[in-house]
C-alpha cells in the first residue's frame, strides 16, 4: 500500500523527513525531472525531445548516422535541442536542496542526467550512469577532454552563427570540433550513453553498490522507463530500504510526495534540518 501526498500534505512530508533524518546512508536517484525547473526539458513529458526527434532514430548511434547521411541538418537541429538548454542551465532549488542534505546525512547521488547540475549545486559524490555532456571520450571510452559549461555555450553560439552563413554544414562541423570529430587520436564524441550502449563505468557499478547498501532511496523526477537505470530502486527495495518518490506524477515508491523537485525538496530539507534545533 503506497502513501500518496499532494504538495500540501504535510504528514507524508514529515514522515519522509523522519526516515531521511534517521538514515545512515541515503541515496538520491534522479532523472530528467529534477532539471526541468532549470529549463532542460524532460524527454517523455508533453513537448519533450522525443516527440520531435523519435528515439528509434535519434537515440541510437546507427540511427543518428542514417539521419546524418540523408538529412544532416536534422542532426544539427537535434544537437542544438540537446546542447542549448544544458549550456544555459543553472542548478535549481531541487539540486541545491540535495546538496544541502549532505550536511545532515551521508548522501550518494546517482543520476541519469548528463547535465552536471548536481555537481554545480555542490553535491560531491555523484555517479553519472548515463555519462556527461561535459566530457569527451575516444572510441575506447578514454577521456579526451573535460568541458566547462562556457565551452558548451560557445559551441552553441558557433553552431547558430554557422547556420546563418553560406557553407553552413562544413562550418557547423568545424564549430562542433571540441565535442565531435576526428583527430590524430581517432574519433571523439560526448561521453553520453545512447540506447543499446553499455552503462558508464565505474559509475554504474558504484551506483549498484550504493543502492544495495542504503537505508533510504530518494527517487526524484524519473519515469522509470529507461532500462537498466530503472532497476536502481529494486536494489534498494531488495534489502528493505524505504523508497521515497518526488514527482508531479509519482508512479512507484513507499512514500509518494507529489509535486515538483524545486518545490518539494526544499520543504523536505527544511524539515530535516530544523529538527533538533532549540527554539
Ligand atoms: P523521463 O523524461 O522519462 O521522465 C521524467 C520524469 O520527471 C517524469 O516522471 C515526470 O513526471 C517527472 N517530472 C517532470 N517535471 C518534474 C519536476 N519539475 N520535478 C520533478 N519531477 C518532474 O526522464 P528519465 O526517467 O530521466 O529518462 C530519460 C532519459 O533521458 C534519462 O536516461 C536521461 O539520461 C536523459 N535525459 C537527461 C536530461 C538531463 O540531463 N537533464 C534531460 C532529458 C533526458
Amino acid at each position: 500500500m503506497h502513501n500518496r501526498t499532494s504538495e500540501s500534505d504535510s504528514s507524508e512530508l514529515a514522515k519522509a523527513a523522519e526516515m531521511i533524518r534517521d538514515a545512515r546512508r541515503l541515496v538520491v536517484f534522479s532523472g530528467a525531472g529534477i532539471s526541468a525547473e532549470s529549463g532542460i526539458p524532460t524527454f517523455r513529458d508533453a513537448g519533450g525531445l522525443w516527440s520531435e526527434f523519435p528515439p528509434e532514430q535519434y537515440g541510437h548511434l546507427s540511427g543518428l548516422a542514417q539521419v546524418a547521411m540523408h538529412e544532416p541538418r536534422r542532426v544539427v537541429e537535434f544537437l542544438l535541442a540537446v546542447l542549448e538548454p544544458i549550456a544555459m542551465a543553472e542548478p535549481n532549488a531541487g539540486h541545491r536542496a540535495i546538496a544541502e542534505l549532505a550536511q545532515r546525512v551521508p548522501v550518494t547521488v546517482i543520476t541519469q542526467n548528463i547535465d552536471g547540475l548536481h555537481q554545480d549545486a555542490g553535491s560531491e559524490t555523484v555517479h553519472e550512469i548515463h555519462g556527461s555532456l561535459l566530457s569527451v571520450v575516444d572510441q575506447s571510452g578514454n577521456l579526451v577532454r573535460q568541458l566547462s559549461r562556457n565551452d558548451l555555450k560557445t559551441t552553441v553560439e558557433a553552431i547558430q552563427q554557422a547556420q546563418r552563413k553560406s557553407f553552413a554544414l562544413p562550418r557547423t562541423l568545424i564549430s562542433l570540433r571540441k565535442l565531435i570529430g576526428v583527430d590524430l587520436r581517432g574519433m571523439h564524441r560526448p561521453n553520453v550513453v545512447l540506447f543499446g550502449e553499455a552503462m558508464a563505468e565505474p559509475a554504474w557499478s558504484e551506483a549498484v553498490d550504493a543502492a544495495s547498501a542504503c537505508d533510504v532511496l530518494l527517487l526524484v523526477g524519473t519515469s522509470g522507463e529507461v532500462y537498466p537505470a530503472s532497476t536502481i530502486p529494486e536494489f534498494a527495495s531488495a534489502i528493505g530500504s524505504t523508497v521515497i518518490t518526488v514527482d508531479p506524477n509519482p508512479a512507484r515508491g513507499d512514500i509518494l510526495l507529489q509535486g515538483t523537485a524545486g518545490s518539494v525538496l526544499p520543504q523536505l530539507v527544511e524539515l530535516i534540518c530544523d529538527e533538533g534545533k532549540t527554539p
